[in-house]
């Protein structure tokens, strides 16, 4: 009997794997994003990004990815005599990162030299060039987030925000252990979290002694990320109460400051970014905001931090969904692409909307953001849905990420596809800067606060969907549920139907109609199975959002 003529007679033939994920244009190959971008006001951006996605996309950065997150920071504690270094050495891929993502104004473009905020729309043009920097390296994003958000909180502190903000805003990365007043450019970090409460940083024992015009700071924190940032806006304990303070690398003199690194944590995913444990030994530190306003004034840079985590955990379920696309288009099994068997194609289709949605609701999130300065109804849309969007996105990033793999099945396993590193990633945006538990709180307060500015949201909520298919019953039951007697007890039900809510109004304006529609059906008017692929989606919706989430490469 002869071999099978299909057989290869070469045993190292590779045949029936897809070709590399790389050299993609990130955003011409995203119809969402650029319908999201268009219709929450940043249009005449499209050809900027366009070069920003190709440039991302191309198959140097996905390697320079690996790198980063293979060759791990390394904490030098001590020199050879003994003496203090307290310094963090990254590989040069992260670095280059860094200083492509504050060359691209990532960590402040949404401010100006003076401290204001930007026009609008630049919390949406960022956010599109930040979502896509996500389907590539996320561990660098952590100070790029912290530095942009910082600004928020220096409001508290004009006279050292003006002192900080050229070399904020500044274009050029720095990664010089030096002085920030001697750097083209510096970053920020933040450290609130201790041993003994990350939530309850009123539990923080971290304190502050006035010492003339600035303090000194005595304590340690359990996290704090990027440690080699120029400075950390930090919680400690004053006469006054719990204060927010900003503590340098080094003290006016130009003596290195008195932070002193234990040891780096062993994460999960996140592994780019070094995140420290650190004690503060009489640390020199200034005062941001009034003693016993450390709260207030750190939540304005948390709000911002929790967007950035929502922004990056839609981003990461775009990466994993055009993936799944890619690898299952090129991939055939019983003699079939898989992208072409009715399953397969219900869980990608499944998958593509839930990220299509997820990319929509943070952009009309940005796109509030952008006007809350002006307009008083943004402000309080943004108030009430930061904290439900970061719930909703942020947790709908791991399961997305993992379906996503076993689309590519073994494949999709090993370290060397990025979707393994994704999915270690993913976790991460809902744990930090508020879990899950607390974003329901947070929003809770929110409807709590100002219970006619939550009305109203809901209010425009409804206009912006009417006619959706669940929407009124979604409605009911949210204003039902946060108003009733047990709202904590039933908060993730109603804090996750308002953020879906929310999704299928950002579908409904910015989409095609064809989008929101099977969104709502399958979000609002059903309960979704625990997988993917459970949604009730029509023969002709499926090819539309498969062929609208990927084109054919
Ligand atoms: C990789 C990484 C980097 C980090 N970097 C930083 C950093 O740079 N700076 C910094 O300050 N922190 C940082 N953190 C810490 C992070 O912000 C905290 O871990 C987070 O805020 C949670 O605090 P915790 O770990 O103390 O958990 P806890 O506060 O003990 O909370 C545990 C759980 O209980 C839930 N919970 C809390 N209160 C309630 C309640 N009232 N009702 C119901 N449930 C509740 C929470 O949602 C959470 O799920 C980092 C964390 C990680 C993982």
């Amino acid at each position: 009997m002869s071999a099978r003529s299909d057989i290869p007679s070469d045993v190292h033939a590779v045949f029936n794997q897809s070709p590399p994920f790389e050299n993609v244009d990130l955003f011409g190959t995203d119809r969402a994003l650029q319908e999201a971008v268009a219709a929450n006001g940043a249009a005449g951006a499209a050809a900027e990004l366009g070069a920003f996605g190709r440039r991302w996309g191309e198959a140097s950065m996905f390697e320079r990815a690996r790198q980063a997150n293979e060759h791990l920071p390394r904490l030098s504690t001590f020199d050879p005599k003994g003496r203090r270094l307290d310094t963090v050495e990254f590989h040069p891929a992260y670095h280059a990162f860094m200083a492509d993502s504050v060359g691209a104004g990532l960590h402040a473009s949404t401010w100006r030299l003076d401290g204001a905020v930007a026009a609008a729309p630049a919390e949406v043009e960022r956010a599109a060039r930040f979502y896509m920097v996500a389907q590539v390296e996320n561990g660098h994003m952590c100070p790029i987030t912290m530095t942009s958000a910082a600004v928020a909180a220096l409001a508290a502190a004009p006279g050292l925000r003006a002192a900080l903000m050229p070399k904020i805003v500044s274009r050029g990365y720095d990664p010089r252990f030096r002085p920030w007043p001697e750097k083209s450019g510096m970053t920020l970090g933040m450290g609130m979290t201790e041993k003994q409460g990350g939530t309850d940083v009123r539990a923080n024992t971290t304190r502050a002694m006035r010492d003339g015009e600035a303090y000194r700071i005595t304590g340690h924190k359990w996290f704090m990320s990027a440690p080699m940032s120029d400075a950390f806006l930090v919680l400690a304990q004053a006469a006054g109460g719990l204060t927010c303070f900003l503590i340098p690398r080094f003290r006016p003199d130009g003596s290195v400051n008195a932070l002193h690194f234990q040891r780096l944590k062993d994460k999960l995913g996140n592994r780019s970014n070094a995140s420290a444990e650190v004690e503060f030994d009489d640390a020199y530190a200034q005062r941001v905001g009034g003693e016993g306003e450390g709260i207030r004034t750190i939540l304005a840079m948390v709000q911002r931090t929790r967007l950035d985590c929502a922004i990056a955990s839609a981003g990461m379920m775009r990466a994993a969904v055009a993936r799944a696309l890619h690898h299952t288009r090129h991939r055939a099994v019983f003699g079939k692409p898989l992208a072409g068997q009715p399953m397969m194609r219900a869980v990608l289709a499944d998958m593509a909307l839930e990220a299509e949605a997820a990319l929509a609701l943070v952009m009309r999130l940005c796109r509030a953001f952008d006007l809350a300065k002006s307009s008083p109804a943004e402000a309080a849309r943004a108030r009430l849905l930061t904290p439900a969007v970061k719930y909703l996105v942020c947790k709908a990033a791991p399961a997305l990420a993992y379906e996503a793999m076993e689309c590519l099945g073994g494949n999709g396993y090993v370290e060397e596809d990025a979707l393994a590193r994704l999915y270690r990633e993913a976790p991460v945006n809902a744990i930090w800067e508020g879990s899950g538990n607390v974003m329901c709180l947070d929003v809770l307060r929110a409807f709590a606060r100002d219970r006619d500015a939550a009305r109203a949201v809901l209010d425009e909520l409804a206009r912006e969907t009417r006619g959706l298919p669940g929407a009124t019953e979604t409605l009911d039951t949210i204003t039902a549920t946060l108003t009733g007697d047990a709202a904590e007890a039933h908060a993730r039900m109603a804090v996750e139907r308002l953020a879906r809510l929310a999704a299928a109004a950002a579908l409904n304006a910015g989409g095609p109609a064809i989008v929101a529609e099977p969104f709502a059906r399958s979000r609002l008017a059903q309960s979704h199975g625990a997988t993917y692929g459970t949604a009730a989606l029509g023969a002709a919706e499926t090819t539309m959002l498969l062929s609208r989430a990927l084109p054919e490469m």
